[in-house]
């Protein structure tokens, strides 16, 4: 049987606000405070796992155990089936800079050139894994994704990371060229917090 989440209190393990805004809307009402770790002034753990599931555990799991309370955590990225899966579970890692800053127009113009010379197929997916985990260690993990293809130049100005070149399957415009709430409404993050709604919270 899944575990509920019971508490008043969720904090999200993320130092993203962006994202802890997505998952506090997303939430929409069945938790009274979300509250990011970044604002309990937690540091990040490093990420040490190879799937996204063993990585969302692990952060969520470093936070449950330093605050006392469950602590729900993402991990996602862009899987190219054609390039062995890469850049995966390192996406955010492609685009680093050596000062640290990120240059994903740099990201998406050398998974263009690996495409290319492979000559392969153009599919693609983004896939989030959400883990809620329990000071006892006990945790909850789903995951969603969004399938699709990459297109090449990269389109549209908003959302962030690889959206420009991720046009979703059955679509017109890619997610860099679509409004925010239309992205929200199909993304890999919307389809992994539906599930864990439906697994750990009240209707
Ligand atoms: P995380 O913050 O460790 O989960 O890293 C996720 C990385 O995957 C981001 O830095 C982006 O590169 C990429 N990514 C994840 N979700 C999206 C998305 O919705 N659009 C574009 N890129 C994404």
């Amino acid at each position: 049987m899944a575990r509920k989440f019971t508490g008043d209190t969720l904090i999200i393990a993320s130092h993203n606000p962006g994202k802890v805004r997505e998952i506090a809307a997303l939430l929409d009402g069945r938790v009274r405070d979300c509250v990011s770790a970044a604002a309990l002034d937690l540091a990040d753990p490093e990420e040490t796992g190879d799937t996204f599931r063993a990585n969302a555990e692990l952060k969520a799991r470093y936070v449950a155990a330093a605050t006392d309370g469950p602590a729900l955590a993402d991990d996602s990225g862009l899987v190219v089936p054609a390039l062995d899966g890469e850049p995966g579970i390192h996406s955010a890692r492609w685009a680093e800079r050596p000062d640290g800053t990120r240059d994903f127009a740099d990201a998406m113009a050398r998974l263009e050139e690996r495409l290319a010379e492979r000559g392969a197929d153009r599919g693609a997916y983004f896939a989030c894994a959400l883990a809620l985990c329990w000071p006892d260690g006990h945790c909850e993990t789903v995951d969603g994704h969004v399938h699709g293809s990459l297109v090449w130049p990269p389109r549209g100005g908003q959302g962030f990371g690889y959206d420009p070149v991720f046009l979703p399957a059955g679509g017109a415009k890619t997610f860099g060229e679509m409004a925010p709430a239309d992205k929200h409404r199909i993304s890999h993050r919307a389809v992994a917090l539906a599930l864990l709604r439906a697994r750990c919270f009240d209707p």
